[in-house]
């Protein structure tokens, strides 16, 4: 009987060691692979590069994006750095980063403001239904949406969208109203959702306006052919 208990301790102890040995391995590889690609990416530039913005940034965008992984800001530029000012928090709310969009609009002064939300958006989808299950720090955030009358998670992304620049528009109407700033409402598609193609940017709001033609209207968008601007009731995704 003792021998048997042995046997199970050791086993359920190695086991034990094997998954917290794994678990360090995991982390290991992920510290590396952050140190190795600096190394690698430092190396890409000359030191003159970094020299332009020593002193100063003067980024043209300030961008509020939701934290989630999938969703990059080398998907809207070849070169961010110095260019793209970035907030982010799940779900790109305007009331929890109040600050620092403060900061890019009137302290660095970019003259967009772009808040871009993304397809299958765990925090609106989250924030659609009961989240009252979730850590009170999530919770928290997670009020500040107003989903719940959306339709669907598509339509949910881009309402939430929609409100968050509602937010921002109170703030700087002023600035937008004089054209000082022009604040952009998007939805970054990488999965298709809507139609327009994998990875695709969606205009979905231009200072408060969501009519395609009324956003059209701006000249901002005049020469670009591909532009996607609205969200089309009938669109179905292409394959
Ligand atoms: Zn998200």
């Amino acid at each position: 009987m003792y021998k048997k208990f042995l046997i199970l301790s050791i086993f359920i102890l190695s086991g034990t060691f094997a998954q917290a040995e794994n678990l360090h391995d995991t982390i290991q590889g992920a510290v590396r692979s952050l140190i190795e690609d600096n190394e690698m990416l430092a190396k890409l530039k000359p030191p003159e590069h970094f020299k332009t913005f020593y002193d100063i940034q003067n980024p043209r965008v300030t961008m509020l994006l939701c934290s989630d992984s999938r969703v990059q800001v080398d998907n809207f530029s070849h070169g961010a750095e110095n260019d793209i000012f970035v907030a982010r928090n799940i779900g790109n709310q305007y009331v929890t980063t109040q600050g620092s969009i403060e900061y890019g609009v009137n302290v660095l002064k970019t003259p967009v403001l772009a808040i871009i939300g993304h397809s299958h958006c765990g925090a609106v989808k989250a924030a659609m239904g009961d989240f009252g299950q979730l850590a009170e720090p999530i919770q928290k955030e997670l009020q500040t949406l107003d989903v719940k009358s959306a339709a669907d998670e598509k339509a949910g992304v881009v309402l939430n969208v929609h409100h968050q620049v509602d937010l921002a528009l109170a703030d700087y109407k002023e600035k937008v109203d004089s054209g000082q700033l022009a604040i952009i409402g998007a939805v970054y598609d990488f999965r298709n959702d809507y139609g327009y193609g994998n990875g695709r940017l969606i205009i979905v709001n231009l200072n408060g306006k969501t009519d395609p033609q009324e956003i059209q209207k701006s000249g901002y968008f005049k020469d670009l052919k591909n532009v996607a601007i609205g969200v089309t009731k009938g669109k179905e995704p292409k394959e």
